[in-house]
């Protein structure tokens, strides 16, 4: 296709410097004349036999909207506008209703007019052309504003005269329009509700417009007037394939451009990074993006308010969001609930173009509480005729777009990162693609699109990208469901056994974390009482031979254990003592012989030590015996005589194993009593850890080291898989902790718990510890 390719051609969007001056006589250029103003101007000199596309004009390569000069005005330049001194008497004096009003008429008065140096006529457009091209931009507002804007019409004689004004001179051609309408001063539109200005300049002026930016009653509102400056454009103008229908939708899409301004909104822009980025952040300082980034003005080629102004494609859902002009359930609030990390939601989007329906998302990023807008351009109504639904460009087309508000309310679409390229926009995405924001808060993801809906999934997180993959967490509502989600990713169907633990206290299921290990089997916890809903699933799931109640029935009644027995064949027993101690020393009796290797022992009463040890004790085989701070109850050196141990361990300092109980337990071995600990419960687990784990460790275990539900059911995981558990806080990884995880170097770190045990920011501090991150 190289052939038609460099036949092709180019496409100018708007009214670049060198082209006004070629545009105007020379001798005629003012000192404002080389500042002029936008132009959303399509210029082409030749024929394109490559498509069959609407408008007949060339096929564009690529837009340039970096070539347009700003075409907006502040309204403190006006004549008559007021010293910021004499602002609030000024605001005063034109104390405007417009906060109460919803709908509001528009009125325009046009002049007609020829620039110094032009040929001396206005006959270049009649009164009708004139009206066609206001009906148009009225057919436009009333539909882009909901119905807020009821009318925008010509109520007064359209004036026609020559100027004493050079094409350049705006603000001076306003001045002298206003005492034309018998109006003081240009300022008056602006400080009038819903009245307008628009003075018409000839085609020799080279197109584009120019308008004041909001009030300074309302900086946007869609009850807002203002002035505008329009260049007039005809057939010839644009090129020898244009028609009349493509001259007037180009003068009603710089109109219906202007009187955005006018109504107070900036430009739509895309913001373009490197391959592979997506977003840069913004520092004021520098106003400068990091990464590498900027805003192109304009560049949004799907908007009104771009650099496009031919057949004018619907406003923006950011434009639209400022302007308050999105009805209830036209767009969808995401944002994330609390103690949630992550969300995901999925919508059907209509294109944006329709004028009902849910048409936009607004996403709120967890992480920096910045809000992403989310639309779907997929040509129909308003969009029927925008140049990206047509197949004019190369680079925008139909797809799912990620917006957000610029430092100036200027609208910012977003480029793909992955189809970015040097010279490709590709400002959307389509099926099986997505875009994520700059802290990976918000992602979208385009599920499908057909029959004129997208639907797209929002991922709302509090984590950084990437970090959920070497970092997952396993949580749930509550402790039952945490239990559930932990076996749900850790075990199959079918397990041989399920051991059941009361999930009020920490003992039981602590005990029997290294039986449950050794047999490859989950720990499920239970209330007292009853069998929770999710726990109930999963039994339901696992479908296991026989179920095993560790604990007495204080900890899972006796009710409880009846019911059990309806999720497998294979019976329900228990393994239980008179307390905590007895129970511990139960689950021993029935699962280890006699000349164990070794023993570890912990405090019965605290749970960090014993939840440490007891993927230690799974990886060697060895039972956890509980005994006091103080003391070795009966049932458990009964235990230790018939185990006859090859040498015991202590997990734990002092405090909660003491040395007369370390000193007692010598008469249980023929080998060592030694100790893994820590000065605090964190830095035992991590001595329990480095004694025991090797370095490139495949996975690492991490939960709340202050509270016990997340964990008890990953003990036996993190004991079937040989992965260590560490202790962290909510908020923080302790110094020994850190020093641990730099050693083990592991490939992944999964997380036991909820964003209220083990907070997103650790998640995201931990993900640094992983090897490939
Ligand atoms: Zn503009």
């Amino acid at each position: 296709m190289l052939h038609t390719r460099a036949r092709r051609r180019r496409l100018f969007v708007a009214l670049a410097a060198s082209a006004l001056v070629a545009a105007v006589p020379s001798g005629v250029l003012s000192a404002a004349a080389s500042t002029v103003p936008t132009a959303v101007h399509f210029e082409t000199d030749a024929t394109d036999d490559t498509t069959g596309m609407t408008p007949s004009w060339a096929r564009g390569e690529e837009i340039a909207p970096s070539a347009l000069v700003d075409d907006t005005v502040d309204i403190s330049t006006l004549e008559g506008a007021p010293e910021a001194s004499e602002l609030a008497e000024q605001q005063e004096q034109f104390d405007l209703p417009t906060a109460g009003l919803t709908t509001s008429a528009h009125t325009v008065e046009v002049a007609v007019i020829a620039t110094a140096g032009s040929n001396g006529s206005t006959s270049y457009v009649n009164d009708a052309g004139v009206r066609a091209i206001v009906d148009g931009a009225e057919t436009y507002w009333k539909s882009q504003s909901n119905g807020q804007i009821t009318a925008v019409d010509i109520t007064v004689s359209i004036k026609r005269y020559v100027s004493t004004t050079a094409c350049g001179q705006q603000l001076e051609a306003w001045q002298e329009a206003a005492g034309k309408f018998g109006r003081p001063d240009a300022v008056d539109y602006v400080n009038t509700p819903a009245l307008h200005l628009l003075v018409l300049a000839p085609v020799s002026c080279g197109g584009g417009g120019r308008g004041t930016v909001g009030t300074n009653h309302s900086g946007t509102s869609t009850v807002n007037g203002g002035v505008m400056w329009v260049s007039y454009q005809d057939p010839e103008s644009l090129g020898s394939r244009a028609t009349a229908a493509d001259a007037l939708a180009q003068n009603v899409g710089v109109v219906a451009h202007e009187m955005g301004h006018n109504l107070g909104l900036q430009h739509s822009n895309a913001h373009l990074c490197p391959v592979d980025i997506t977003e840069g952040l913004y520092d004021p300082s520098t106003d400068s993006y990091s990464n590498g980034c900027s805003d192109e003005e304009y560049g949004d080629g799907y908007d009104v308010m771009s650099g496009v102004a031919a057949n004018a494609g619907a406003l923006n859902v950011t434009q639209k969001q400022r302007l308050g002009v999105l009805a209830t359930g036209e767009m969808q609030q995401l944002s994330l609930a609390a103690g949630k990390a992550s969300s995901a939601t999925t919508t059907t989007l209509v294109s944006t173009g329709q004028t009902s329906g849910r048409r936009a998302i607004a996403a709120t990023d967890p992480l920096t509480g910045k809000v992403y807008y989310i639309d779907y351009r997929g040509g129909g109504g308003q969009d029927a005729k925008a140049l990206y639904a047509t197949g004019f460009y190369e680079n925008l087309n139909r797809g799912v777009r990620l917006l957000s508000l610029g430092n100036a309310d200027e609208s910012l679409v977003f480029r793909s990162p992955t189809l970015s390229g040097t010279s490709g926009r590709h400002l959307y995405v389509t099926t099986g693609q997505s875009l994520t924001s700059q802290s990976g808060g918000v992602k979208v993801t385009v599920k499908s699109i057909a029959s004129g809906v997208a639907t797209v999934t929002v991922t709302l997180s509090t984590l950084a990208p990437g970090v959920s993959e070497v970092v997952p967490r396993l949580d749930g509502a509550d402790r039952f469901e945490a239990s559930a989600s932990i076996s749900r990713a850790s075990f199959t169907p079918g397990v041989a056994t399920a051991y059941v633990a009361g999930g009020l206290n920490f003992p039981d299921a602590l005990s029997g974390a290294p039986v449950a290990a050794q047999s490859g089997s989950p720990i499920l916890l239970v209330a007292p009482g009853s069998v929770p809903a999710s726990i109930a699933t999963e039994l339901d799931r696992l479908n296991p031979g026989r179920i095993v109640v560790l604990g007495g029935a204080s900890s899972v009644s006796e009710a409880v254990q009846t019911h059990l027995a309806t999720y497998t064949t294979g019976g329900v027993t228990r393994l239980a003592g008179a307390d905590r101690f007895a129970a511990s020393a139960d689950i021993s009796a029935k699962n280890f012989e006699s000349g164990v290797p070794v023993v570890y022992v912990t405090n019965g009463l605290n749970f960090p030590d014993a939840l440490a040890g007891a993927p230690v004790a799974a990886k060697d085989g060895a039972p956890i015996l509980l005994v006091t701070p103080g003391s070795v109850p009966d049932s458990i050196a009964t235990e230790l005589d018939r185990l006859n141990p090859g040498r015991i361990v202590v997990l734990g300092g002092v405090n909660s194993v003491s040395e007369s109980v370390q000193a007692a337990l010598k008469v249980f071995t023929a080998g060592t009593v030694t100790r893994l600990a820590g000065a605090d419960r964190f830095a035992a687990s991590a001595d329990i850890s480095e004694k025991n784990f090797a370095a490139n460790a495949a996975v690492v275990y991490v939960t709340n080291g202050l509270n016990f539900p997340d964990a008890l059911s990953g003990a036996s995981v993190a004991g079937r898989d040989g992965a260590p558990i560490l202790l962290v806080t909510p908020g923080s990884i302790p110094a020994s902790i850190a020093t641990e995880l730099k050693r083990l170097n592991p490939a992944k770190i999964v997380i036991l718990g909820g964003v209220n045990s083990v907070s997103s920011a650790v998640q995201n501090e931990l993900a640094l510890y992983t090897r490939d991150y």
